[in-house]
């Protein structure tokens, strides 16, 4: 084949990224702390699909938000034309399938998931067209306490992986009948100040006055400032809920900011709404966002019942840990095969499986068109490989039934000789660890 005969690449979609090693393990890393962190809370693991009916999110999110209006990725199923989209946030799903499975028939359930979520943004840092969350649920549940104890698994996650610089804002959004009143003062509001608002707000203005609020525009910030707040038209049930949480997060130390200003992008949520803001991000700064949304079963066709939950983002949370004294995690191996010659290799992948049998982490040397390269070009790839020793399976100690293991890591430590019976005695005194340093 010549030159010029080469295929073109087919490269990745834009703002859909690979993950590579080492970062991988990152996420890995990420991942196992938050299980093992929901788990203390006696929260589940759900899996829905990642593709859902178009419906559920347009009557689940609501019609009128940006992800809706122009960022799902949507397309017809192309056997029955049935209308799908990519899931662009969980919490619709996980609804979905707690009402076609009759989930809460028993009582309440604290709920987890992991995994992509697409929406079509422009991409950046920190905002991508796939991108992973970790999120969870607890529905069923109408208490403050709840709120409060979602609030403290997140605070104990930044803990668990040593992000500082991680503050929580919070608001309470009130019941719908508050927020009609709220606006119809705060259509009143934009209306006398018709001739600054942008076009964005202007759409806006009759259909969601609420998002306003959140616009980025500059022009647009003294006149924001000054709007109508929420929390001056909510009523003494949706204060006390506010004060109850508040009492909570007071009693375990959590600091918060009450920012009346805090709406979401869906429009399920009512009372407690949150986000855990940094400022090392620049723009793309929410790593994590939620609240209640007590209404979004009966928009789903289901009865009316309370949930609360919140949403983090995966590649927001990894780039914060980068601006840290980034976690170095220990090196997945424990030791790497040197092999002198190829007649040896059946036996000695034998004594391998012996080792990964009993946990030990290992690497072989591979060949290359049916050659093994010299020792001293083994003995290189096994130091950069990062493993603790070297396993030198050379031919003379094959004959003698034996095999050399030479640390890798301490100047001083002595290579030993030990039987090829006697590598489980040696497996057993290795510590192998993947948590970070
Ligand atoms: P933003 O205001 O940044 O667009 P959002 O309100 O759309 O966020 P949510 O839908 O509440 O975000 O999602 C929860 C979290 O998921 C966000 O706080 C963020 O950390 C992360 N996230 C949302 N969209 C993206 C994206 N396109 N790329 C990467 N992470 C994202
Ligand atoms: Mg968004």
């Amino acid at each position: 084949m010549t030159q010029a005969s080469r295929v073109e690449r087919v490269l990745a979609v834009k703002g859909m990224n690979d993950v590579l090693p080492p970062e991988s393990a990152l996420v890995e890393w990420l991942e196992s702390c938050a299980c093992a962190l929901f788990a203390r809370y006696a929260y589940r693991n759900i899996r829905t699909p990642i593709v859902e009916r178009t419906p559920l999110f347009v009557r689940g999110l609501g019609e009128v938000t940006d992800i809706v209006e122009k960022e799902m990725y949507s397309f017809e199923d192309r056997l029955n034309g049935d209308p799908l989209t990519l899931r662009p946030e969980a919490t619709a799903g996980v609804v979905r399938a707690a009402l076609e499975h009759n989930l809460l028939y028993d009582g309440g359930k604290r709920l987890y998931y992991m995994g992509p979520m697409f929406r079509h943004e422009r991409p950046q840092k920190g905002r991508y067209r796939q991108f992973d969350q970790m999120g969870v649920e607890a529905l069923g549940f109408d208490g403050a306490e709840i709120d409060a104890e979602l609030i403290l698994m997140a605070s104990h996650l930044w803990q668990d992986i040593g992000l500082a610089d991680v503050r929580l804002e919070l608001n309470s959004l009130g019941q719908p009948e508050e927020r009609l009143v709220h606006r119809q003062a705060l259509i009143a509001w934009f209306e006398q100040h018709s001739h600054i608002l942008d076009e964005d707000a202007r759409r806006r203005l009759y259909t969601n006055p609420l998002r306003i609020l959140d616009s980025k525009n500059p022009n647009l910030q003294t006149m924001i400032e000054a709007a109508p707040r929420l929390i001056d038209f909510l009523g003494q049930a949706s204060m006390a809920h506010l004060e109850s949480l508040k009492a909570i997060l007071d009693a375990n130390n959590v600091a918060y900011t009450l920012n009346p200003r805090l709406v979401r992008g869906m429009d399920y949520y009512n009372l407690t709404v949150f986000e855990f803001v940094t400022d090392r991000l620049g723009a793309q700064g929410t790593v994590c966002a939620g609240g209640r949304y007590d209404g979004l079963f009966l928009q789903l066709g289901g009865k009316p019942t309370p949930a609360v939950g919140w949403a983090l983002g995966v590649d927001r949370v990894l780039e914060l840990l980068k601006t840290h004294a980034a976690p170095t995690l220990k090196t997945a191996l424990d030791a790497y095969a040197i092999v002198g010659d190829m007649a040896s290799l059946p036996r000695v992948m034998s004594v391998l499986q012996t080792l990964r049998g009993l946990g030990v982490r290992v690497q072989m040397h591979s060949s290359q068109g049916q050659v093994l390269s010299g020792i001293k070009s083994q003995f290189k790839r096994a130091d950069a490989s990062g493993a603790h020793y070297a396993l030198i399976f050379g031919t003379d100690e094959l004959a003698a039934n034996q095999v050399t293991i030479k640390p890798l890591r301490e100047a001083y430590a002595t290579q030993i000789t030990r039987s090829l019976d006697d590598v489980a005695n040696w497996a057993a005194t290795l510590q192998s660890d993947a948590s970070p340093d």
